[in-house]
C-alpha cells in the first residue's frame, strides 16, 4: 500500500508538485499519465526518495515520513525507505562489468545480506521468470535492450520490495521490443505486486492498470479506472491530452 497526502516538491523557486493525494491499495497496479513536464517522473523519484519532497507525508506498507523545513533524513532513513522500493529506469542501468545473473545477485547480498547461493537461486528463479534463464551469464553488452531492460526488473524483484516503481520502462526501446518488456510488468500484475508506472503507452495503461492517474502542471487532474478515464472522462484537460496522444 502507498498513501501520499499533500505532497509537495519544489526545485529552487519551481513548484514541480503541487499537493498529490493518491492511494495505491497493496496488490494494484497505478498508472500515471500525462503531458511532458507535468511532474510524473518526480512523483515516482520522491516515492523510493531519490528526491526528497519539500512537504507532505509518503506511507509505504508500515513505514512513514513525514516532511517540511525541518525535516533532516539520515542516510541509514533513507535507505531502509528505500529497501521497500524496486525502481526500474528508462536505460536499465544495469552494471556492465556484471553479467546478468551478478547484477540480481549483487544487491542481495550486499543490500539484504543473503549468502551467495541464497541470491544466487533467487536470481536464477527470476531470470527464468523474466524469460531469461538461458542468458545468466551473459553481459549486458551482449543482450538486446528488452532483454537488459527484463534483467533490471528481475533485479528490482530481487530486493523484495513492497511496491516496484517503473520510470517509463519501454521509452528506450525499438518499438519491436516493447510487447516482451510490458509482458513481464503484466504477469507482475497478475500476480498481484504494487506497481507504480509512468508510461506514455496509452494502450498499455488502459490493459494494465488498476487505476489511472492523469497529471498535469503537477496535480493530479483525475484517476480512475481505465474506463473511467479512456472511455467515460468528461474532464476538459484529460480529453484535450487523449486527444492529442491517441
Ligand atoms: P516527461 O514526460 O517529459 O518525462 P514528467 O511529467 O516526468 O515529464 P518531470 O520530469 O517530473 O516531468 O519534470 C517536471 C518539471 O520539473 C519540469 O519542468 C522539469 O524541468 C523540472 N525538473 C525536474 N527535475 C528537476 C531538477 N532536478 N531540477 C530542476 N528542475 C527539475
Amino acid at each position: 500500500m502507498i498513501q501520499i497526502s499533500n505532497l509537495h516538491k519544489w526545485f529552487d523557486q519551481l513548484e514541480v508538485l503541487k499537493g498529490i493525494d493518491l492511494l495505491i491499495p497493496r496488490g494494484e497496479t497505478a498508472v500515471i499519465i500525462g503531458p511532458s513536464g507535468s511532474g510524473k517522473t518526480t512523483l515516482l523519484r520522491c516515492l523510493n526518495l531519490l528526491e526528497i519532497p519539500t512537504q507532505g507525508t509518503i506511507e509505504l506498507g508500515n513505514k512513514s515520513i513525514h516532511f517540511d523545513k525541518s525535516t533532516k533524513l539520515t542516510s541509514t532513513e533513507i535507505v531502509s525507505f528505500r529497501k521497500s522500493t524496486g525502481m526500474v529506469f528508462q536505460g536499465y542501468n544495469l552494471f556492465p562489468h556484471l553479467t546478468a545473473l551478478e547484477n540480481i545477485i549483487e544487491g542481495q547480498i550486499i543490500v539484504l545480506k543473503k549468502t551467495k547461493a541464497e541470491a544466487e537461486k533467487k536470481a536464477r528463479a527470476l531470470l527464468e521468470k523474466v524469460g531469461l534463464g538461458d542468458r545468466a551469464d551473459m553481459y549486458p553488452h551482449q543482450l538486446s535492450g528488452g532483454q537488459q531492460q527484463r534483467v533490471g526488473i528481475a533485479r528490482a524483484m530481487a530486493m523484495e520490495p513492497e511496491v516496484l516503481l517503473f520510470d517509463e520502462p519501454t521509452s528506450a526501446l525499438d518499438p519491436e521490443l516493447v510487447g516482451e518488456v510490458l509482458k513481464v510488468i503484466k504477469d507482475l500484475a497478475k500476480e498481484n505486486m504494487t506497481q507504480v508506472i509512468v508510461t506514455h503507452e496509452m494502450n498499455f495503461a488502459r490493459e494494465v492498470a488498476d487505476q489511472v492517474i492523469f497529471m498535469d502542471q503537477g496535480v493530479v487532474v483525475e484517476k480512475g479506472t481505465p474506463s473511467e478515464i479512456f472511455q467515460n472522462t468528461k474532464n476538459q484537460r484529460t480529453l484535450q491530452f487523449l486527444n492529442k496522444v491517441a
